[in-house]
């Protein structure tokens, strides 16, 4: 099979550079300007590559949105707020969120939504998904393009989207994982040539003490620590759901996904998804060294039932057919279930706050 155009940039760049990072190989496959995975396509739903929770059910936007809602509120109800959605996929998650934010007219009044989206061909898919709204909207390439002032942060699926590093350990310490060419010419997974200077003084104890051999996967902090220095700084807070670890842990999660079901993630660059689990805990512990208060996680499951999930689907269902109020269940089970197709346990929910904050819908009770 002739190699992917992206392939072709990659071996290129190996040729020229030695081995890549496994960070940079990602970030080459999910962003790149112009062979990205996101770059120019919409890779969701029933027809594309995955599903994701928003895509499973209106409810879910809706309940984000009663949340930044009440949010706003506990805020002491701000007479401007940004509402900022990181990595929007088609926008439905807005949508809802909108929809349901109309019992709060005073919110809806006082938001500018933000869509913080790098992917041309997905923000027109955004602007063409909320171009009924009628509240003002303004699209950026990263987080920190985001005005200053009191801001509610919504992301399902970002995190998992970020690239990562990765690191083996040997007996003389962490050796960062690259990608390079093999004796048969295949693209292929190799070490670097030194390992990685005072790596282990970063790591919790579980992962320092782990066998040899293991491999431990990390993102950079920059996001959490800006968005924790945001949100203590100018007010608000921020709702985080993703798949994940709760605690940092040792094991390989990268994983390439294309037309729903797994694929080599050296296969095909560009052509199918990458994500790689999100570690809460150095999560958590970004945003909490800026001063923010962490609530949770908490299994999405859980989550959802305390925002009142069986009593939005009751509501729906009361007004449908008996066919589609099946679907209303099947939708619900999904983002509660556990299993295989659930989405209940797998993801999980994590808040932070400004301190300053009393109570936390979903989180306390
Ligand atoms: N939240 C959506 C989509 C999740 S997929 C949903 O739940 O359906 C990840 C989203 O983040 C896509 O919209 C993708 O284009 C965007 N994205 C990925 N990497 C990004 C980056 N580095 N900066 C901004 N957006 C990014």
């Amino acid at each position: 099979m002739a190699p992917t155009p992206l392939e072709a940039e990659i071996r290129r760049r190996i040729a020229l550079a030695g081995p890549m990072p496994v960070r940079q190989y990602m970030a080459l496959c999910l962003t790149h300007p112009e062979h990205g995975y996101y770059m120019n396509r919409d890779p969701f739903g029933r027809a594309g590559d995955f599903v994701t929770s928003p895509e499973v059910s209106q409810i879910f936007g809706e309940l984000a949105g009663l949340w930044a809602a009440s949010v706003w509120q506990a805020m002491g109800a701000p007479e401007n707020v940004r509402l900022v959605e990181l990595g929007p996929g088609r926008g439905t998650l807005m949508l809802d969120a909108m929809r349901a934010a109309n019992v709060v007219p005073a919110f809806r009044a006082a938001l500018v939504v933000h869509l913080i989206e790098i992917s041309p061909a997905l923000r027109a898919r955004q602007e063409e998904m909320l171009k009924g709204i009628d509240v003002p909207k303004l699209w950026h390439d990263s987080f920190d393009e985001v005005p200053d002032g009191p801001a509610i942060v919504l992301a399902n699926e970002f995190f998992d989207a970020l690239p990562v590093y990765q690191a083996v350990k040997q007996i003389n310490g962490w050796y960062e994982r690259m990608v390079g060419i093999d004796e048969r010419g295949n693209l292929a997974f190799s070490i670097a040539d030194e390992p990685m200077p005072l790596f282990d003084q970063l790591l919790t104890p579980a992962v320092r003490n782990a066998p040899l051999g293991s491999l431990f996967e990390w993102r950079t902090d920059n996001l959490a620590l800006e968005l924790g220095r945001r949100i203590t700084r100018q007010g608000g807070a921020a709702l985080i759901v993703d798949y994940g670890h709760i605690e940092s842990a040792i094991g390989e999660t990268m994983q390439a996904v294309g037309r729903h079901g797994f694929a080599d993630p050296l296969g095909m660059p560009g052509q199918v998804d990458l994500t790689a689990h999100v570690d809460f805990q150095a999560l958590r512990l970004a945003a909490e060294s800026m001063g923010v208060r962490a609530h949770g996680p908490l299994d999405q499951a859980e989550f959802l039932r305390r925002m009142g999930i069986e009593r939005r689907a009751t509501a729906l269902k009361s007004a449908v057919t008996p066919d589609k109020a099946k679907d209303i269940d099947v939708a619900v089970a999904r983002l509660t279930g556990e299993g295989r197709t659930g989405m209940g346990k797998l993801f999980k929910a994590i808040a932070f706050t400004d301190p300053k904050i009393a109570g936390l819908p979903g989180f306390i009770r």
